[in-house]
């Protein structure tokens, strides 16, 4: 029923057992990195709920998955406060909806913004934190609750991809996305289905549960990856801008993915998307969108977040990949 036709009372009955459900994927995602059903199961209940909180603002609770950032801390890696919350990102589902977010975003009524942005690949993994100080790196952590996330410096010291030692004395923070080649990740399952373990759902969960081990041999041994994507005090990089930020981190010697592009307008977005769209299936990680960010700093920086995801970016997600191999196993199974 949409929920426009629902009655308080229907929507009483249908909110409670919604947001416990999605509590319950969201742990196994999040903290068992064993998700029992698919992303686009989990994001289709997850709109349902927006939208039932939205027409009834009553219904809505302080523990809803709309008001956190998902997963919790619960490994036994030693807790790290991250003093600049790492939020999750809101998402559209098509171009029309990437531009009505953007017609609001102009409209906001506080902050000017110009509509230039920089367009990046989704990459599908966890958030990383990585703490320099003087140019070395003396902390690695996950996202966690987006203000207490997992201390994992002894597992990302072991990452090829992340250099222990910057070329400059900078004392930053440095943020992006840690995940497994899929080549890799379906090694990885291969040698564990031969050892009779269980094998990891997709390589995000694959990536998610090789960088929370207590053991850091275990971390070595798998292959992870990073691109790195964000500084949150890009005034001590001295750039301006998102792409130029990009660049910095190149230079400073960090996986920086190469498919950026700065855009302006609703042509430009739909050729990004469109080419990233047929072009996914051949890259060697996993992308699942795109991430649309004002290329401006100081706009975004004004822009702030809301409690849950930054107001200066937003994801457009891929139509699910997954949908098309559920029929598959279903005209198999028939
Ligand atoms: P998200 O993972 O969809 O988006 C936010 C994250 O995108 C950021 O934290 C960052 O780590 C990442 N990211 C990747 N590339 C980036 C880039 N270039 N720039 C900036 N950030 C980039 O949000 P979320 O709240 O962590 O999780 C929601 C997702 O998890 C949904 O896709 C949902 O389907 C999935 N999920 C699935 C289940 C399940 O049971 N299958 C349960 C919970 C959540």
């Amino acid at each position: 029923t949409p929920v426009d036709q629902l009655t308080l009372a229907a929507a009483k009955q249908e909110i409670a057992p919604l947001r416990e459900q999605l509590i319950k994927w969201g742990q196994e995602y999040y903290e068992q990195d064993n998700p029992s059903v698919e992303d686009y199961v989990y994001d289709r209940a997850y709109q349902r709920l927006v939208e039932l909180e939205q027409r009834f603002p009553e219904l809505k609770t302080s523990d809803s998955p709309t008001q956190h950032v998902g997963g919790g801390p619960t490994s036994e890696l030693t807790k790290v406060t991250h003093e600049i919350p790492m939020l999750s990102m809101g998402d559209v589902f098509s171009i029309d909806e990437l531009m009505d977010f953007n017609q609001r975003q102009q409209d906001n009524g506080d902050v000017s913004v110009t509509p230039e942005y920089n367009l990046e690949l989704k990459i599908d993994g966890l958030s990383l934190s990585l703490v320099y100080e003087n140019g070395r790196l003396v902390q690695g952590s996950t996202r966690g609750n987006g203000n207490i996330g997992e201390d994992v410096t002894a597992n990302v010291m072991t990452i090829k991809s992340i250099p222990h030692q910057l070329p400059e004395p900078l004392s930053l923070e440095f943020r992006g996305e840690c995940y497994m080649p899929k080549e890799s990740f379906v090694k990885l399952n291969q040698e564990r289905e031969a050892a009779g373990l269980s094998v990891f759902a997709n390589p995000r969960n694959a990536a998610a549960g090789s960088l929370r081990q207590l053991d850091p041999q275990v971390t070595a041994r798998r292959d992870l990856a990073t691109f790195m994507y964000y500084v949150p005090e890009y005034q001590k990089l001295g750039v301006r801008t998102q792409a130029a930020a990009l660049d910095r981190m190149r230079e400073l010697g960090f996986s920086v993915n190469p498919h950026n592009r700065v855009v302006h307008n609703r042509q430009e977005i739909t050729d990004y998307v469109e080419e990233y769209t047929a072009q996914r299936d051949q890259l060697s990680y996993g992308i699942d969108g795109i991430v649309e960010k004002v290329n401006d700093l100081d706009t975004e920086n004004a822009l702030g977040n809301t409690v849950k995801v930054p107001r200066w970016e937003i994801a457009y997600k891929f139509p699910p990949e997954e949908q098309a191999t559920v029929v598959r196993d279903i005209v198999w199974t028939v």
